[in-house]
């Protein structure tokens, strides 16, 4: 399942630390290192999917869970009130750095449209 090579793969089997802020067999978050608004978290699957592109009918579960942990943790954070962003980069022209699937939950201060 895991890719020796992966960034993420290592900090799901914590080879790698992170703050992790939700955990559960499926399913990782943790805080952006580079965080680009007040609230920047990451929801990764456990799972080694390359991107989006790569998804099949088999990753249902796990990508429709991702927005509902996504929408508790705005919850928790108290960013529903405001609003907030999820976004998913998709390959190079959409600006995905790390080849393992993630969806940036990103929240307190507001965000343009389109984006850059
Ligand atoms: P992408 O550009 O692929 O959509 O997003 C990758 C994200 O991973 C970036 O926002 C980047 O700041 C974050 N990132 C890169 N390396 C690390 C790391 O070692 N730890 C954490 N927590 N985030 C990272
Ligand atoms: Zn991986």
């Amino acid at each position: 399942m895991s890719e020796s090579n992966c960034l993420f793969c290592k900090i799901i089997s914590h080879e790698l630390d992170a703050k992790i802020v939700y955990e559960d067999e499926q399913v990782i978050a943790i805080e952006d290192i580079n965080p680009v608004a007040p609230v920047h978290i990451l929801l990764i699957p456990k799972k080694h999917i390359e991107s989006l592109d790569k998804v099949t009918e088999q990753d249902s579960v796990i990508v429709g869970n991702i927005q509902i942990i996504a929408s508790q943790i705005a919850k928790d954070l108290k960013l529903s009130e405001n609003g907030y962003r999820v976004v998913n980069n998709c390959g190079k022209l959409g600006g995905q750095t790390v080849y393992h699937i993630h969806y940036h939950l990103l929240g307190g201060r507001e965000f343009g449209w389109p984006p850059g």
